[in-house]
């Protein structure tokens, strides 16, 4: 197939993937570069999703199968794009392959290396609560599930290399290099994703200094039976089941002193669905939500809402938190709010705190506005063609947009975004023909 046929994806999150299913089912090749060692995204470390509670791997993974299976797509997974030049009809696109140091084609994911690796590192995909080997896959379900060694770390002992050879595999290879990749393609869709808002900003809340303070992801982690601790909630500070949990809403949202002005809209939902979760795990735990406002505008969400309040007797508590401090004895938490309604302020006392962080533009996303000639809004992301009818199409024709790298929004949003992106997408190839 002619490469200025297809279509490059820029980010394997679930509106990547989503937008590449699309595109190949339409007959049209898609080209997907992932800057991480897998696919998957940030849909990959939540345990369920809202409303239904359903879970989130049984939703993800089948998807990432697919794409990692589809003749029509293309994987370029740990790879990054390093220039775009609009060519006549298409984009010519150079793309840097970082090396692995691990051969895909030779390497069977059977593990064996990383039991043997001695380096042991923090784990970000459990959001640090957990070790990783120096060569690793990111998680059990990666796609491709190939391992990685993680250049920073490694000490080249090149045990992994040898007992690589042993088992007959010969896939760790130390002279691997960067490797260059040029296409041609008609036609390209941003899917980069966001990231999770730096909590360390908000110094009044203690995250980093006090060990029960959590953010959120984290709390998705510690729930998921596949997390650092198996589903039990616990903890940092001794290991402990925790009675009394406060979630603390619109961490760095809505907050132009120290985040953003905006609202990450899925805040609200993923901490009455994880409140309800608590409930589940520890059924005498008493949860306490400080809210400023509760924003429940989906479908299903206003009864979701309602079944925290009446069936799980969680408890919504109006006020903006002024300051998180410890007790040093218990490392128990003191929580100081302003009720924004009265004005008085309250202090309360829990054993875990959960920081409902918010959503926030994702790392690189300004390289690669310049890279595209594609402009950010001005919170730093993408800017769509048109707020009011057209959210998928960029100032640049041919260049489209999906998911959060466009502005925060849940996965439902970002796979109907990223489906129309690739309509858009597919629309312009064919109309250009
Ligand atoms: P991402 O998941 O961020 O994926 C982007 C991908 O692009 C990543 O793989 C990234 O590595 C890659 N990438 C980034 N930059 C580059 C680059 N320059 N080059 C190549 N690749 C790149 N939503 C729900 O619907 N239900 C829930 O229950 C829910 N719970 C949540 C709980 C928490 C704590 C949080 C923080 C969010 C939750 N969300 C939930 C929101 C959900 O995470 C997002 O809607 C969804 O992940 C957005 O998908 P995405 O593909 O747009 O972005
Ligand atoms: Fe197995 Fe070798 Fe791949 Fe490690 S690098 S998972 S030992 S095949
Ligand atoms: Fe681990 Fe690096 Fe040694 Fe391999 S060479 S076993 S990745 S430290």
């Amino acid at each position: 197939m002619d490469g200025k046929e297809g279509v490059l994806i820029i980010g394997g999150g679930i509106a990547g993937i989503q937008a590449a299913l699309d595109v190949a089912d339409q007959g049209v090749k898609a080209y997907v570069v992932e800057s991480t060692p897998s696919v998957g995204g940030h849909m990959a470390m939540l345990d369920k999703t809202f409303p239904t509670l359903d879970c989130s791997a049984c939703i993800l993974t089948p998807k990432m199968v697919d794409v990692g299976r589809h003749p029509n797509v293309e994987l370029l997974t740990y790879s990054e794009v390093r220039k775009v030049k609009r060519e006549g009809r298409g984009f010519e696109v150079e793309i840097v392959k970082k090396p692995r140091y691990v051969d895909i084609s030779k390497c069977t994911g059977c593990g064996v290396c990383a039991r043997y690796c001695p380096v042991e590192v923090s784990d970000d995909f459990n959001a640090g609560m957990d070790v990783r080997k120096a060569i690793y896959v990111p998680f059990p379900q990666a796609v491709p599930l190939k391992y990685t060694i993680d250049e920073e770390h490694c000490i080249r002992c090149e045990l992994c290399k040898r007992i690589c050879e042993s088992i007959g595999a010969g896939a760790v290879n130390f002279d691997q290099v960067a490797e260059e990749v040029n296409l041609n393609v008609g036609a390209i869709i941003i899917a980069t994703g966001y990231k999770p808002f730096d909590v360390r900003q908000k110094k009044a809340y203690g995250y980093g200094k006090y060990p029960n303070v959590l953010t959120a992801l984290e709390l998705e982690r510690l729930l998921s039976a596949a997390g650092p601790t198996a589903g039990h909630i616990l903890r940092r500070s001794d290991g402990c089941i925790p009675k009394r949990v406060a979630f603390v809403q619109c961490v760095g949202s809505r907050d132009s002193h120290h985040g953003y002005p905006y609202c990450s809209r899925v805040c609200c939902m993923y901490a009455i669905k994880d409140s309800i979760l608590l409930k589940e795990h520890i059924p005498d735990v008493d949860v306490t939500i400080f809210y400023m406002d509760i924003r429940t505008y989906g479908k299903g969400f206003e009864e979701l809402y309602q079944r925290a309040k009446e069936e799980f007797k969680v408890r919504f508590r109006r006020g903006r938190v002024a300051r998180i401090y410890e007790i040093p004895e218990t490392h128990n938490l003191v929580v100081r709010v302003e009720d924004t309604e009265t004005g008085e302020i309250l202090q309360e006392e829990f054993e875990m705190v959960v920081l409902s962080v918010g959503l926030a533009p994702a790392d690189g996303i300004a390289e690669l506005s310049k890279i595209l000639e594609v402009p950010l809004d001005e919170y730093g992301y993408i800017e769509g063609a048109d707020a009011k009818i057209d959210t998928v199409s960029t100032k640049v024709p041919g260049v489209f947009v999906a998911g959060t790298a466009l502005s925060p929004k849940d996965v439902p949003d970002s796979v109907s975004e990223a489906s129309a992106a690739a309509m858009k997408a597919v629309t312009f190839l064919r109309g250009r023909k």
